[in-house]
C-alpha cells in the first residue's frame, strides 16, 4: 500500500536525501506535503517533481514570494501551524527534518495523533525528549529515529530484551578537529569548522559536531529514546564512521551495525521499517576500508560532550535550554560574532543562571527556549 509522507525540512540535506529516497521507491511512497522555512524556490521545485498536495513556508516574506513566483502552487500553500497540524492527521508517515527548536510543533504534532514518526530533528528529543515520548506512548504513535546512531541503536536493541541491555556505545567522527591542539581552538575559522571530515550535512550540525555538541545531543536523545539513564549510555570516537553505534548487553556481547556513512540508509529505514529494500547506497567494503578505529572522546578538549550527561541526568527543562543557547552560540559563531572556543563558555553560562523546571508541558518548554535564548544574547552583549 502506497504511504503519504509529509516531509518537514524538505529543502534540507536531510529532506532532500529523503526525497531521493523516495523517488528510487515508486509505488511505496506518496508525498502529501513538502515544508521549508524561506528557500521556497526549492520547494517550487521538489513540488512539482513529486506533486505534493500541500506546502507550506515558515517565512512570512518567502511565501509572499512564492506566492508571485509560483502562483499556480499558490493554492496548496498551508499557513504553517496548520501544515504541521493536518500534516500529522492526514499523513501516514510525517519526517520531520527540520533544523533547530522549530521542529518541536511538527514533531509534537505527529506524537499526539498517534503516526509514525521519522524524526531527524533531535532537538525536539533534546529540548522536550521525555514528554514527547510520553505522548507518543499514549496515542501509540512509532518513533522512527533518522540520526544514523540512533538508526543504529535502534537496529541492535532488538537483539534482546530491554532489560538485558547494560550499556548504549555511541560512535563519534571526532569531527574536523580530532587532531588540533587545543591551543589552536582560539583561530577556529567558520569555514574549518563547516568542513565535516566524514558526512556531509547542513550548516548548523557540522558547527555541533565540530564542537561535539552534536554528541552530547545525541546522548540526551538516546536517554529518552531508549528510556536508557545517562550512566548506561557512553561515547566512543570512530573516525572512520562506519559502525554506526553499538548496544552491549548482560552477557557483554556487543551488538553494532555498520555501513558506508551515508544518510540515505537511516531515513530509509525509518520510512519502510520494518521492511529493508536496497537503496543508492553502495556496499560496505570492509577489506578495502582496512583497520578501524575507536578510542576514548577528550573531555578536556571538547567540553561540550560531558554536558549532554550532564543534561541527561538533570532533566526538566535543562535541555531545552542547552539548546536554544548552543542555537544562539552557532548563529554568533556563523556570523562571526563568536570564537568557536568561547561557545561552551556560553553555553554554561546560561545552563548556570537557569533555574530547572518540569518540562511537563511544550509551553513550559518553549518559555525555557525563549528565556534561554534572551540570557545568551545577554550574555553575547556582555
Ligand atoms: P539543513 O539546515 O540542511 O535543513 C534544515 C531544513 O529545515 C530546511 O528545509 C529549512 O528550510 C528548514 N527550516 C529551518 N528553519 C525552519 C523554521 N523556522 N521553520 C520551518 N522549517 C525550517 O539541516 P539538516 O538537514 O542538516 O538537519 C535537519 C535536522 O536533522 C537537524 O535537526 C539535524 O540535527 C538532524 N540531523 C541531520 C543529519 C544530517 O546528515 N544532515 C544527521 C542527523 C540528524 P530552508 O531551506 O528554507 O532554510
Ligand atoms: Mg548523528
Amino acid at each position: 500500500m502506497t504511504k503519504n509522507v509529509a516531509i518537514l525540512g524538505s529543502t534540507g540535506s536531510i529532506g532532500k536525501s529523503a526525497l531521493d529516497v523516495i523517488d528510487k521507491l515508486p509505488g511505496d511512497f506518496n508525498v502529501w506535503g513538502l515544508s521549508a522555512n524561506s528557500n521556497f524556490r526549492d520547494l517550487a521545485q521538489q513540488a512539482r517533481k513529486f506533486g505534493a498536495r500541500f506546502l507550506s513556508l515558515a517565512d512570512a516574506d518567502a511565501e509572499w514570494d512564492f506566492r508571485k513566483q509560483a502562483d499556480d502552487l499558490s493554492p496548496k500553500l498551508l499557513a504553517h501551524k496548520d501544515f504541521e497540524q493536518r500534516a500529522a492527521e492526514e499523513a501516514d508517515i510525517i519526517l520531520v527534518a527540520v533544523v533547530g527548536a522549530a521542529g518541536l510543533g511538527g514533531a509534537f504534532a505527529a506524537a499526539r495523533a498517534g503516526k509514525r514518526l521519522a524524526l531527524a530533528n533531535k532537538e525536539s528529543l533534546v529540548c522536550g525528549g521525555r514528554l514527547l515520548m510520553d505522548t507518543a506512548r499514549e496515542s501509540g504513535a512509532e518513533i522512527l529515529p533518522v540520526d544514523s546512531e540512533h538508526s543504529a541503536i535502534f537496529q541492535a536493541v532488538h537483539s534482546g530484551k530491554p532489560e538485558e541491555i547494560s550499556r548504549i556505545v555511541i560512535t563519534a567522527s571526532g569531527g574536523p578537529f580530532l587532531e588540533r591542539d587545543v591551543e589552536a581552538f582560539d583561530d577556529i575559522t567558520v569555514e574549518e569548522a563547516l568542513a565535516h571530515p566524514t558526512w556531509s550535512m547542513g550548516a548548523k550540525i557540522t558547527v555541533d559536531s565540530a564542537t561535539m555538541v552534536n554528541k552530547a545531543f545525541e546522548v540526551i536523545e538516546a536517554r529518552w529514546l531508549f528510556d536508557m539513564p545517562a550512566e548506561q549510555i557512553a561515547v566512543l570516537v570512530h573516525p572512520e564512521s562506519v559502525v554506526h553505534s553499538l548496544v552491549e548487553f548482560a552477557d557483554r556481547s556487543m551488538i553494532a551495525q555498520l555501513s558506508v556513512p551515508d544518510m540515505r540508509l537511516p531515513i530509509q529505514y525509518a520510512l519502510t521499517y520494518p521492511a529493508r529494500t536496497a537503496c543508492g547506497v553502495d556496499r560496505l567494503d570492509l577489506a578495502a576500508q582496512g583497520a578501524l578505529t575507536f578510542m576514548e572522546p577528550d573531555g578536556a578538549k571538547f567540553p561540550c560532550l560531558a554536558l549532554g550527561f550532564e543534561v541527561a541526568r538533570e532533566g526538566g527543562t535543562t535541555g531545552a535550554v542547552f539548546n536554544a543557547a548552543n542555537e544562539v552560540a552557532v548563529r554568533a559563531f556563523l556570523a562571526g560574532e563568536l570564537k568557536f572556543s568561547k561557545i561552551y563558555r556560553l553555553i554554561r553560562s546560561v545552563l548556570d543562571t537557569h533555574e530547572k523546571g518540569a518540562a511537563d508541558s511544550i509551553e513550559e518548554i518553549l518559555e525555557a527556549d525563549r528565556w534561554a535564548r534572551r540570557e545568551a544574547e545577554q550574555c553575547l552583549q556582555r
